[in-house]
């Protein structure tokens, strides 16, 4: 199947009179016969359903759509993205061991790496998604397990070389992480250019109708855990806390990081999606690629518009031929690079406040990759407690705005930003 019949199809077959949409299993726990036949699902010996926050066959039916669509083996859902990162990274990372991630990664997960990780003895050394190969290679240490960035970063839209991190990343024996957040498997798929795990928010594009807070992360099984053994004992030497199984001997490569994720991280941390939640990000999915073109369509017009206006002094955005991501858009997201752009206005702040009180159509929210458009100036809001130095410093200039384009016409999106950028 392409990538348009598996987001209505993959994942969820209905047999003989069985609803054709995915049922909400709204259901805790599952009934059993003997306790013998518990017994068996505990010791991960027969598959089957006892417990939500392990299981739930709506998240499965989800999962495994999200799994067919990135072209991995194995994913599971998560409460959030935040919990997303946390647990790709956590479930091959302890104490005393280190990862290297790109600088311009959202600011949640910059956050959870840089102070709450770090505080459980996880290192990290942040690099830019440009730095040099001798930069790049030069983050790395012994206890290095693992590489983390986005496709297209949110909010700096730098696009990442997925190809070249990977190559790095494997030269030392560790997978590379992507969050593929921005771009969704529609535009980009990570694990076809060497990609090992792939991580979602999706609350974003996925779910795309701002509904649904969740996450999600999927498993290419190509990452070869037992040829570096020693540096993942979680998943090649016996769980004593469960049942003493072996991960990658019981579950294969294309099973063993997931199952791993799902019987300890889940069972002990508990951040599972709500399958209420999953059955809504579901229907997201059904249209993910008609809303990705549109928003990619409708962003690069945004974008062409504005880098014309006399009011505007600059546009980020990868679909330029004008952007330093360019070259790079051009590899990874031929399809288009997604619905968000940043721009400055000429007036800096005060004018940057002007044109987001003249929004008509564009509505402020600190959301992003919603159909409607949505508009956040983080100077006077995210980050209104920093002076202009301080913005400058955190790349968030006083006149930035961001721009998350929607699939309304594109015609009234224009008008909107004409009068908005008039009324400066
Ligand atoms: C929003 C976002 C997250 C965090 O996801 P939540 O669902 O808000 O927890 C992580 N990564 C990226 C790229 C995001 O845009």
């Amino acid at each position: 199947m392409k990538l348009e019949t598996k987001c209505l199809h993959a994942g969820y077959e209905p047999q003989n009179g069985e609803p054709r949409q995915i049922p909400i299993v709204q259901s805790t726990t599952f009934k059993y016969d003997t306790s013998e036949d518990m017994g068996k699902l505990f010791d991960l010996e027969a598959s089957g359903y006892f417990y939500t926050r392990l299981q739930n066959p709506t998240n499965d039916a989800v999962a495994a759509k999200i799994a067919a669509l990135e072209g991995g083996t194995a994913a599971m859902l998560t409460s959030s993205g935040q919990a997303a990162n946390f647990y790709a990274v956590f479930n091959i990372c302890s104490c005393g061991d280190h990862v290297v991630a790109c600088s311009t990664i959202y600011g949640g997960t910059f956050n959870l790496f840089s102070v709450t990780m770090k505080r459980m003895g996880i290192e990290f050394t942040f690099v830019e998604p440009d730095c040099s190969d001798e930069e790049l290679e030069a983050a790395f240490r012994p206890n290095t397990k693992a590489v983390f960035g986005e496709t297209i970063a949110n909010p700096a839209l730098t696009i990442l070389d997925i190809e070249r991190f990977a190559k790095a990343a494997h030269a030392h024996g560790v997978p590379l992480i992507v969050d593929n957040t921005f771009a969704t498997p529609v535009l980009c798929r990570p694990f076809e250019w060497g990609a090992d795990i792939i991580t979602h928010s999706t609350t974003k594009y996925m779910d795309g109708h701002a509904s649904a807070v969740g996450g999600c992360i999927v498993d290419s099984g190509k990452f070869d855990w037992n040829a570096y053994a020693d540096k993942y004992p979680g998943l090649t030497t016996p769980d004593e806390s469960y049942h003493g199984i072996t991960y990658t001997q019981r579950f294969g490569l294309e099973g063993a990081y997931i199952t791993k994720a799902t019987a300890q991280l889940m069972r002990d941390f508990g951040s599972i999606q709500a399958p209420q939640h999953a059955f809504l990000l579901n229907l997201g999915l059904e249209s993910l690629p008609l809303r990705m073109e549109r928003h990619s369509e409708n962003a690069l017009a945004v974008a062409e518009f504005l880098e014309k206006h006399p009011k505007v002094s600059w546009v980020n955005y990868a679909g330029l031929p004008s952007s330093p991501y360019h070259a790079l858009a051009e590899k990874y997201l031929p399809k288009g690079c997604c619905g968000v752009v940043s721009f400055g206005v000429k007036g800096g702040r005060d004018a940057a406040g002007v044109f987001m009180k003249s929004l008509k159509l564009g509505m402020i929210a600190t959301h992003v990759a919603d159909a409607r458009t949505c508009v956040l100036h983080p100077a006077s809001s995210t980050h209104r407690q920093m002076n202009d130095a301080e913005l400058a410093a955190a790349g968030v200039g006083p006149d930035l705005i961001r721009l998350s384009v929607g699939i309304e016409n594109k015609e009234d999106i224009l008008a909107d930003l004409e009068q908005a950028l008039a009324s400066i």
